[in-house]
C-alpha cells in the first residue's frame, strides 16, 4: 500500500469532571467521550526520500514537530527504523483550538496509517500505549465510539453507544488555550460536580433525553467567564429545541443535541445568522470503534 486515506473524527464531552490536580502537572479526570461525524481528511503517501513531509490547507498550523501528527508518524518510523519516508497531507475541518481533540484525533489517525502501511504489526491496544507520549487524548481517539476517560484521559472503558441524533456544533471564532482554562479550574473549589453515573445510566438505557440532562463539564464556567459567546450559542441551541447544550472540553465550541433534523439545522442557521459563529455543522454520532 502506497497511499493511504483515513478520516481523523472529532470527539465532544457528553460529561467532563475534573477530579484534582496530580504532581506530574497533568489532572485526572473523569470524562464521557462520544465521537462525531466531523472529520480531518489525511492522507498520507510513502516516498522514497526518507523523512517526513507535512503540509495542510491551514496556513497557520505548525509542519513541523510541533504537530501532533508530525510526532506521531516520527514515532513509530524511529521505532520501526523505517528508512524510506511519507508525505502526509491535513485537510481540516474540526475546528481547531476548540475542544474537539483535533489534533489528537490527527496523532491517531497517522499512527493507525503508518503501522498498517508499514505492516508493523502493532495491535490496537500497542498503538493506543505509544499514542499516550503524544497526548492523553490520543488513546481514545485511536478507540473511538462511547467511552469513559478516566485517569488523565487515557484509562478507558467502552460504554453502550450513544443512541441515534443529530448534533450541532458551533465554534465561536476565539481561540482558548486548554493550559489556561485548567490552571483557573485549580484556583477554585469544584462546588458542583457533573453527573457523570447519570449520563452512563443514560446510554444504558438508550436514552437520548436523559443523557442530554444529566450532560455537565465542570471547564464550562471557566471559559464563559471568559468568553459570553458560548452562553449565548447555548442559549439558542435550547431555544431551538436541543435536548440538551453544552461546551465541549475546555471549549469554545458548544454543541447541542437534537432529536429532529429540522430543528437541528434551524438552529444551525440561527446560530450563523446571529453572527455568533461561522463554523456551524449539523452532524451524526459515530460509534464504530477501530479495530
Ligand atoms: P483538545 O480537545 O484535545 O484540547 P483542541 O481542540 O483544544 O484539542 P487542537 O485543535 O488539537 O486543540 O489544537 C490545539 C493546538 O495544537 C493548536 O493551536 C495547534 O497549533 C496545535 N496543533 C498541533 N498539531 C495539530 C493538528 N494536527 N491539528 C490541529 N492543531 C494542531
Amino acid at each position: 500500500m502506497d497511499k493511504m486515506e483515513l478520516k481523523a473524527l472529532g470527539k465532544i464531552n457528553l460529561g467532563l469532571d475534573v477530579l484534582g490536580k496530580r504532581p506530574d502537572g497533568y489532572h485526572d479526570v473523569r470524562m464521557v467521550m462520544q465521537t462525531i461525524y466531523l472529520y480531518d481528511q489525511i492522507t498520507i503517501t510513502k516516498r522514497k526520500e526518507p523523512g517526513i513531509g507535512l503540509s495542510t490547507n491551514l496556513f497557520y498550523l505548525p509542519v513541523n514537530e510541533n504537530n501532533l501528527a508530525y510526532r506521531a508518524a516520527k514515532l513509530l518510523m524511529d521505532e520501526f527504523e523505517i528508512r524510506s519516508g511519507v508525505d502526509i497531507f491535513l485537510e481540516k475541518h474540526i475546528p481547531v483550538a476548540a475542544g474537539m481533540a483535533g489534533g489528537s484525533s490527527n496523532a491517531a489517525a497517522v499512527l493507525y496509517g503508518i503501522n498498517r502501511m508499514f505492516d508493523l504489526g502493532l495491535s490496537t491496544e500497542e498503538l493506543m500505549k505509544r499514542g499516550v507520549s503524544l497526548g492523553a487524548d490520543v488513546p481514545y481517539c485511536i478507540m473511538r465510539g462511547t467511552v469513559l476517560a478516566e485517569g488523565i484521559g487515557e484509562i478507558l472503558t467502552p460504554l453502550p453507544p450513544m443512541p441515534r441524533c443529530q448534533i450541532v456544533v458551533a465554534k465561536p471564532p476565539v481561540s482558548v488555550s486548554t493550559k489556561m482554562v485548567y490552571e483557573k479550574i485549580d484556583s477554585r473549589r469544584i462546588v458542583e460536580h457533573p453527573d457523570i453515573d447519570g449520563i452512563i445510566e443514560g446510554l444504558k438505557e438508550g436514552d437520548v433525553t436523559k443523557i442530554a440532562s444529566r450532560m455537565g463539564n465542570v471547564l464550562e464556567q471557566v471559559t464563559v467567564e471568559e468568553y459570553p459567546v458560548i452562553d449565548k450559542i447555548k442559549k439558542l441551541m435550547d431555544e431551538g429545541g436541543a435536548k440538551g447544550a453544552m461546551m465541549s472540553g475546555s471549549g469554545p465550541t458548544v454543541f447541542g443535541i437534537f432529536t429532529e433534523k429540522s430543528l437541528a439545522k434551524k438552529a444551525a442557521l440561527k446560530i450563523r445568522e446571529a453572527g455568533l459563529a461561522k463554523q456551524v455543522y449539523v452532524t451524526n454520532v459515530h460509534n464504530a470503534r477501530r479495530k
